[in-house]
């Protein structure tokens, strides 16, 4: 869409680039030991043991004081762990015992570390499994993430809303029964439809990271990526007639699914991702405004302000720097920024479909009778 808001397509595709990538935190020799120790005992604990440090989770150790075990059994058998019970949340959020064994000795590893800062400053906080040490409410990790994710979605959600008033409101031919002067409201709305899909896994990836969760923000990432190339083209192109869209989107259609389809049946390769989505952006940024310009668009500066203001939020996902209060790191903040580009971009959406129609109504009164 909006060069802008494709970028915004792209940095969903990048958001989890490292996910499952090594970091220093996880390469530390305590984090590894306290996991390690915690995946047989169902304790969080540091070696040397400090105050305060152990940590024993609920559900992840026998209650007869035996150990549960890792591999899904209880001391050989194959009884299953139940997971961590307590608090309430962590069960209701899919949490097992070893991802909060890792959450656990992460906490306790970055304590002990503000701690001796205390005497030896800096504290320097590290990426443990490519991500920050957020400070988890409610079994959210990137909590800061979730609720600008969900502003997002707000933001679509009402351009959506908005845009449908409008739609209704345009004229129409002066010939019965015909169509909206305005020829892509449909497009537009399905633009909303796969935006708000995309934020709402957005939203789910971020409350909890899993393959699974991955999977799907990246797949719905990328349809929306394809979708904004492809509404870029047949609205910049102008094409109205069925048969040149169809002709058009068949291409980008296939392209999309076969991407998605390798993606998720052959090799989840981050990397070709990157690229595939980057020249979908690239190709399509260039589109908006070059268009604007030659057809002299009324509402130009919105398609350069939301243009430039990806840009410029841009900086925030290169400049990647630990979370502030444990909850805002830059990628947060990226989504922090787009939300008032999102209502930008739908304002210019209603304007376009205001002149667009203003035109095509004084071209159809000029038509001779
Ligand atoms: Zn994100």
């Amino acid at each position: 869409m909006g060069g802008g808001v494709v970028v915004l397509g792209v940095m969903l595709c990048l958001s989890c680039l490292q996910l499952s990538a090594a970091s220093s935190g996880d390469r530390r020799l305590d984090f590894r030991q306290c996991v390690e120790n915690c995946e047989v005992t169902g304790c969080a604990v540091l070696w040397p043991p400090v105050e305060g440090g152990r940590h024993c989770i609920k559900g992840c150790v026998a209650e007869d004081g035996e150990n549960s075990g890792t591999a899904g059994t209880k001391n050989g058998s194959s009884a299953k762990w139940r997971g961590p019970t307590e608090p309430w949340y962590l069960p209701l959020t899919q949490w097992d015992c070893l991802s909060e064994c890792k959450y656990q000795c992460m906490v306790r590893v970055e304590t002990r570390k503000k701690n001796e800062a205390q005497s030896h400053p800096p504290y320097r906080a590290e990426q443990y499994f490519g991500k920050w040490p957020f400070v988890r409410v409610l079994g959210i990790e990137e909590v800061a993430s979730v609720v600008f994710s969900i502003f997002n979605l707000l933001a679509h959600a009402y351009g959506l809303w908005s845009f449908s008033k409008l739609a209704a409101t345009l004229p129409r031919s002066s010939s019965p029964g015909s169509p909206s002067l305005y020829g892509f409201i449909g497009l537009w709305k399905l633009f909303g439809v796969i935006s708000i899909n995309s934020w709402v896994w957005s939203i789910v990836f971020h409350s909890r990271s899993t393959t699974f969760t991955e999977r799907l923000d990246y797949v719905s990432a990328i349809i929306s990526v394809g979708y904004n190339f492809l509404i870029a083209l047949i609205r910049t192109l102008n094409f109205k007639q069925e048969a040149l869209r169809a002709m058009i989107s068949a291409p980008v259609i296939g392209f999309t699914s076969t991407h998605v389809l390798y993606m998720l049946f052959y090799d989840f390769d981050y990397g070709l991702n990157m690229k595939v989505c980057l020249v979908l952006a690239i190709l399509q940024t260039t589109f908006w405004p070059i268009w604007a310009i030659a057809v002299k668009h009324p509402a130009m500066g919105k398609i350069f302000f939301v243009d430039f203001g990806m840009l410029a939020a841009l900086g925030l996902e290169v400049f990647d720097f630990p979370p502030l209060f444990g909850l805002f790191d830059s990628h947060s903040l990226w989504h922090l920024a787009t939300v008032p580009l999102v209502s930008c971009w739908w304002s210019f959406v209603q304007d376009d479909a205001r002149w667009t129609s203003k035109v095509a109504a004084l071209n159809d009164a000029k038509k001779p009778l």
